[in-house]
């Protein structure tokens, strides 16, 4: 891997944002449990190598832990899938294509001839979850964003039909989870309500990476400000090509795919 996509050391996003943004600034008071700070100069993005990814699930049990995620929910909110495409990827592949054979329930990886596809909110720029959700419980914040006021969530799971990614979770028993596996930051959320991946809101929005890319031993997983020309994520885009999932729905997400690695190339 290039020297300059090397991981900052502190773990900061895009090696900066330590210190609170300039400008408009506008402090979240909504109940979502972030309790942070929105900056409305950043459009938080991911982008996922899918040629780099062996399909471990680091990233989705560090999710799991980081976000308070009980085991009575399944699936968690990132999936891992196995892939049985054999041809080489090109142009904008369907969800169709791409999950064509695909398995969830594989117990070992990489394996030879398979690659592996995460799967989590997109946090899309055009969200069908947020505009169907009829008491404001879903939104879009400033920063790109895309949250839950769990408080305000009457369970209807109006969002879980509208969004095309199946990124959405209903809360159908009690969450139990140990006090001393707890994360203080994140909310544990109660019962008849719907959650998703929140990009680590509580670790992103005060400069830091989402538990997701810290944790992926090959980074395959890079974050960042898609605002800023000079971010990691942006120069990815610029110099990879890559695609989004179903980007015919206009659904414009922000989680993008490239495919740096060998396993791609003819
Ligand atoms: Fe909403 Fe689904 Fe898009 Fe996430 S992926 S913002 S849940 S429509
Ligand atoms: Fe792929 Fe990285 Fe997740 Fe492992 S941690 S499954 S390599 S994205």
């Amino acid at each position: 891997m290039a020297a300059k996509y090397a991981r900052p050391a502190l773990a900061l996003v895009d090696g900066k944002d330590a210190k609170p943004p300039e400008g408009k600034v506008i402090v979240e008071k909504r109940n979502d449990g972030t309790g942070t700070v929105v900056d409305p100069n950043k459009k938080f993005a991911m982008v996922i190598d899918a040629g780099a990814c062996i399909g471990c699930r680091r990233c989705m049990y560090g999710c799991i832990e980081e976000n308070n995620i009980p085991t009575s929910i399944s699936p968690a909110w990132i999936e891992l899938f196995e892939l049985q495409l054999e041809r080489g990827v090109t142009g904008h592949p369907s969800l169709h294509d791409l999950k064509l054979g695909a398995t969830t329930s594989y117990t070992e990886s990489p394996k030879e001839g398979k690659w592996y596809l995460a799967a989590q909110c997109n946090h899309c720029t055009n969200p069908p979850c947020v505009k169907v959700c009829p008491v404001g419980a879903t939104y879009k914040a400033e920063d790109g964003l895309v949250l839950m006021r769990y408080d305000r969530c009457i369970g209807c799971r109006l969002c879980v039909v509208a969004c095309p990614y199946s990124a959405r979770r209903f809360n159908w028993v009690k969450p139990e989870l140990p006090p001393d596996k707890t994360n203080p930051l994140v909310p544990v959320r109660p019962v008849g309500v719907v959650e998703k991946c929140t990009f680590c809101a509580h670790r992103t929005r005060r400069g830091k990476l989402p538990r997701c890319v810290e944790v992926c031993p090959v980074r395959a997983r890079h974050f960042g400000n898609l605002k800023d020309p000079e971010s990691e994520v942006s120069k990815l885009l610029q110099e990879s090509l890559n695609f989004r999932l179903l980007e015919e729905l206009n659904t414009e997400p922000n989680v993008f795919y490239i495919t740096r690695g060998k396993k791609w190339i003819s």
